[in-house]
């Protein structure tokens, strides 16, 4: 069949490698308002709920008996469920009702009713919601620091990298499981040389995990997942009631932990009933709240791909993280999984986070290229730093990380690779060559990293985890061999533990090692000016190190005298001569500015435009026109003057005219805005032209030149223009005398 060509251009599109899918809500194909899903409903008899969503007590599964039982507060649930949705979904927008309120309400609010508020929203009303009903007041962010090879060296650089560009978390996995003590360990040291405080998690099997966090190698936990079917959970010898057990085993050790869900997961592992993912994600929240965790990762995590290949997928996956903070947890919004192909669909998914600011925008912002991404890749990674601190900049919002310098990355990254040499070899772990150290400064992935001997870390990593070693041992070993001060804020990290202020919802630490939570820094958005504000220091941060020119970089030629061989010889006067064919040039053509936008030399410019009129037998004459950097003014002033009527007008940045002494100054023979493009020939047929006009011929215009890449001159051509019009005398027109 025949196509259009410009079909043939969309085919070719990236967002076209993406996979969109029909809704077939029979398997769970459908992100929310699924037909199967339950109609929201409550029955309480003596304070106790006897029917949810549909359900009798004796249809209950554990999840809603677990809901049920340690979840929805019935006696809120009485007042809250007979609220209209819509009256709820329009109380979530309404700065004159404050989250404490709705945090009331929404602990009344089953499952269904609560993906019925939701559903009532339309994006830019979820992302209102969720600027308000977000748990604590900053917003900040999570990295993945990973890479294929399992590099300790290069973990420890790039956790200290990441630490410093301001990630409140971070995040590692392992290839090779047995690496995880070695991975723990030094992403501990990366990060504590990077910005102490900052807190780690190592992503692994459940007990090993456990098992690791107990060590005092890692401080939170995020990877204790929840589904929203029974089969789901059954499948993996799960309950709630374990999940639970496992949550409080990481609280008891004083470890911040939340739990990890996200729609799209059920229908992936061919158990969702035929409910939508919405519907099943919110009976995950409702788990991870009733379980006693303070948070929950979701946003769909690695089901994103599944999920946003639905019809409004990707409305779904903000609303989950909306009903997460409606229940007044820590949530850690998702993109971390690599979903599109185009990076425009990729930014408007973050940017459902990014702007109204979440907990934890990113639960994996991939600090490390995504070829190194042992998570899969992340919807942003290293390469994307200069597009998310742009967007930073452009909208003034906090993405909770602020640019740094390659000089301070490279310091940092060298701190901490010689930090962890020096403690292996203390420690008598597999050493570290400096060979090695170098590579993890200045590497960009693990390709660029000398071969190691995994071998020996897996045993070194064993002897971690079948001997007593702890964090202890590291902060002796760091203070023995002269790390005291990286020491020191290991051991305070191990003292945390003990106190245990950072398990209070939503809690990280300051730059200066003291909790933040949704308890001491609570969100109190309430409409414009309230909130969450960019103090005038943090927007000095998120602005700092950002390649920007400044106009004295334009005017660097700025000359105070004539380039040589262009002189002023007195006024002039109107020619006679009817072969003359006047240049006018602008205030400072030739002499405070000396080339054009496109760096072409002003004397180059006269030479080809006098070449032109030249060629056609005729005589150029310059003038140069003072009181005016009007290109219209600075022909018409030129065409007064010129004893055949026909004037070529120019600006210094090489904007370029045509004119007739009897065309009203706007009105010209030809115009050439785009002075981007020009180069020497196109001077030299301007010349010719305005002869052949001058000689009464009418001449084929120069066909019109267009390439939108010039609109990115636009800051240059007006910092040129501001210049030159700067320089405007009240004089008449000036006779020059060029030479070429
Ligand atoms: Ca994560």
């Amino acid at each position: 069949m025949k196509t259009t060509k410009r079909k043939q251009q969309y085919d070719q599109a990236l967002v076209n490698q993406d996979v969109l899918s029909q809704e077939a809500p029979e398997i769970g194909l459908v992100a929310l308002d699924g037909p199967n899903d339950p109609r929201p409903s409550i029955r309480i008899v003596d304070d106790q709920i006897v029917e949810m969503d549909g359900k009798t007590r004796e249809e209950f599964d554990f999840i809603d008996e677990f809901i049920v039982k340690y979840g929805i507060d019935p006696a809120e649930a009485k007042r809250a469920m007979a609220l209209d949705s819509a009256e709820i979904a329009k109380m979530l927008v309404d700065i004159h009702v404050s989250r404490r309120q709705l945090l009331k309400i929404a602990s009344g609010l089953t499952p269904a009713k609560l993906v019925d508020v939701v559903s009532k929203m339309n994006v830019v009303e979820i992302m209102m919601a969720q600027m308000k009903m977000r748990a604590r007041k900053a917003p900040a962010n999570q990295a993945h620091v990973v890479n294929v090879l399992d590099n300790p060296v290069l973990l420890a650089a790039d956790a200290a990298e990441a630490a410093l560009r301001g990630f409140a978390e971070l995040e590692t996995t392992c290839s090779v499981a047995r690496c995880a003590p070695l991975s723990a360990l030094a992403l501990m040291i990366g990060s504590q040389t990077g910005r102490p405080g900052v807190i780690t998690q190592c992503s692994l099997e459940e007990a090993t995990e456990l098992k690791i966090g107990m060590k005092g190698f890692t401080s939170y936990a995020e990877t204790v997942s929840v589904y929203g079917t029974e089969s789901v959970m059954s499948d993996g010898d799960d309950t709630p009631w374990s999940k639970s057990f496992l949550a409080s085993a990481y609280a008891s050790r004083g470890m911040k932990m939340r739990f990890s869900s996200g729609s799209g997961s059920e229908v992936m592992m061919g158990y969702a009933e035929g409910m939508s993912m919405l519907y099943l994600e919110a009976r995950c929240i409702w788990l991870v709240k009733a379980g006693g965790s303070q948070g929950t990762q979701n946003g769909s995590i690695d089901a994103l791909p599944l999920s946003s290949s639905m019809p409004s997928g990707l409305r779904a996956v903000a609303a989950e993280n909306l009903i997460t903070s409606m229940l007044g947890l820590e949530v850690a919004s998702g993109n971390d999984t690599h979903f599109s192909h185009s990076p425009a669909r990729s930014m408007s998914k973050l940017l459902m986070q990014l702007l109204p600011g979440t907990d934890l925008v990113c639960s994996g912002y991939s600090s490390v290229p995504n070829c190194d991404n042992t998570f899969a890749g992340s919807t942003m990674d290293c390469d994307n730093y200069p597009d998310y601190y742009a967007v930073q900049r452009d909208m003034k919002v906090d993405g909770a990380i602020v640019p740094i310098s390659d000089e301070d990355a490279i310091a940092i990254r060298l701190k901490a690779a010689k930090a962890l040499q020096t403690l292996f070899y203390t420690l008598d772990f597999p050493e570290i060559t400096d060979e090695e150290v170098e590579a993890a400064v200045y590497a960009y992935s693990s390709a660029d990293m000398p071969k190691r001997n995994v071998a020996e870390d897996i045993k070194a990593g064993t002897h971690i985890m079948e001997s007593d070693f702890n964090g202890f041992d590291v902060v002796k070993a760091l203070h023995e061999c002269g790390y005291e001060e990286l020491a020191e804020n290991m051991l305070l990290m191990l003292k945390q533990r003990v106190a245990g202020d950072y398990l209070h919802t939503s809690a990280i630490f300051d730059d200066d090692f003291h909790v933040v939570s949704a308890i001491n820094d609570e969100n109190d958005y309430a409409g414009p000016s309230t909130g969450y504000q960019i103090s005038d220091s943090r927007w000095e941060r998120l602005l700092r190190h950002m390649d920007c020119v400044s106009p004295d970089d334009y005017l660097s030629a700025a000359n105070a005298d004539y380039i040589p061989g262009i002189e002023e010889c007195g006024p002039a006067l109107p020619g006679t001569n009817s072969d003359e064919v006047i240049i006018a040039v602008s205030p400072t053509f030739g002499k405070e500015q000396t080339k054009t936008i496109v760096d072409l030399p002003h004397n180059i410019v006269l030479r080809e435009l006098a070449a032109g009129i030249e060629e056609e037998g005729l005589t150029p004459r310059f003038i140069k026109c003072c009181n005016s950097s009007d290109l219209a003014v600075i022909a018409s002033e030129g065409s007064k003057l010129s004893g055949s009527g026909i004037s070529i007008g120019i600006q210094s940045k090489g904007t370029t005219v045509i004119h007739q002494k009897d065309l009203v100054p706007l009105d010209n023979l030809e115009l050439f805005p785009q002075s981007p493009l020009y180069d020497k020939k196109i001077y030299r047929a301007i010349g010719k032209n305005a002869a052949k006009y001058a000689k009464g011929a009418s001449p084929e215009p120069i066909p019109g030149m267009l390439d939108i890449k010039t609109r990115f001159y636009m800051l240059k051509s007006t910092i040129l223009h501001n210049h030159e019009t700067g320089k405007i005398e009240n004089k008449k027109p000036i006779e020059l005398k060029v030479a070429f």
